[in-house]
């Protein structure tokens, strides 16, 4: 599904690469999580496997294709930066952009709705069924610029779910979601699961034994291991011992382990 060869991506040529020598694969149903440290190149990396950012060096392939070409058949949730949210857009409008990427992107009916912006009841009836699966159907009419930062990441989360998508990829999609919807939110990813694979970038390490088949470790150089493989002491190289960077597993706090609150629970927690 994902294929990179010796990529390495530099955003200035003058300092060092944010992704160095890059050669890994992805097959096809993975559920992956993309773990590492603030800085690390996770958010990078996606974008360079949807070519939004173009390799400096080495090639990559999306669905045995460049990725510019294949990337509708991605449904993407970024990483909820820094934007200006100010501008006039609702809910519901953002949510329909996401099916421009609808399947059969390629249909002259559906260059029609890219370049015309038009959308048929059918987009609208999924945007609305993907809005109520994050929980926020009753948001639609609302300003995108006033819900509250959780909110918007159900509303980001539901634009990617709207094009059914092949491939799901989500950066840090739990950021500001509280530990209780975040609980629901893994348990639909379980399930769309069943109809597509998922990538995502998140610090929610306890998310990792529970759900995924591999995780990608990223710090300028990237590593897959499948989940039974990764353990504490990976997550301690790969943090670089920075290990308050790491929320820890709810469970350890159900469980009584006091050490938790300022270091990765490493024993054995999610190495099952
Ligand atoms: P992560 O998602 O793991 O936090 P990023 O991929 O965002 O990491 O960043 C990797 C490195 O690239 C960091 O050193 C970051 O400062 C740098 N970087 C990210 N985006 C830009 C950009 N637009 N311009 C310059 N440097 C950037
Ligand atoms: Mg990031």
């Amino acid at each position: 599904m994902i294929e990179l060869k010796d990529v390495s991506y530099y955003y200035d040529m003058g300092k060092a690469p944010a992704l160095e020598d890059v050669t890994i694969t992805i097959p096809k149903g993975e559920f992956a999580s993309i773990v590492g440290p603030n800085g690390g190149g996770k958010s990078t990396l996606i974008k360079l496997f949807l070519g939004l950012l173009e390799p400096t060096q080495g090639s990559v392939k999306l669905f045995g294709d460049a990725p510019r070409k294949t990337r509708y058949r991605v449904g993407y949730a970024p990483q909820q930066a820094r934007v200006d949210f100010k501008f006039p857009i609702n809910v519901m409008d953002v949510v329909l952009a996401g099916r421009f990427g609808a399947s059969g992107g390629k249909t002259p009916r559906s260059l029609g709705r890219r370049l015309f912006g038009r959308f048929t009841k059918e987009d609208r009836e999924r945007a609305i069924a993907a809005l109520d699966k994050m929980g926020v159907a009753h948001l639609r009419g609302k300003s995108f610029g006033d819900l509250s930062g959780g909110q918007r990441q159900r509303v980001l989360i539901a634009r990617a779910l709207a094009s059914d998508p092949e491939l799901l990829v989500l950066d840090e999609p739990t950021n500001n979601v509280d530990p209780s919807s975040a609980e629901k939110f893994y348990s639909l990813l379980s399930d769309l699961h069943q109809n597509a694979s998922i990538l995502m970038a998140s610090h929610d390490l306890g998310v990792v034994s529970q759900l995924v088949d591999s995780v990608v470790c990223v710090n300028r150089h990237v590593r897959i291991h499948p989940t039974s493989e990764f353990n504490g002491e990976m997550v301690r190289e790969l943090y670089n011992s920075d290990v308050r960077l790491v929320r820890h597993d709810h469970r350890c706090s159900e469980t009584g382990h006091t050490r938790c609150a300022d270091e990765v629970c490493a024993h054995g927690e999610w190495r099952d």
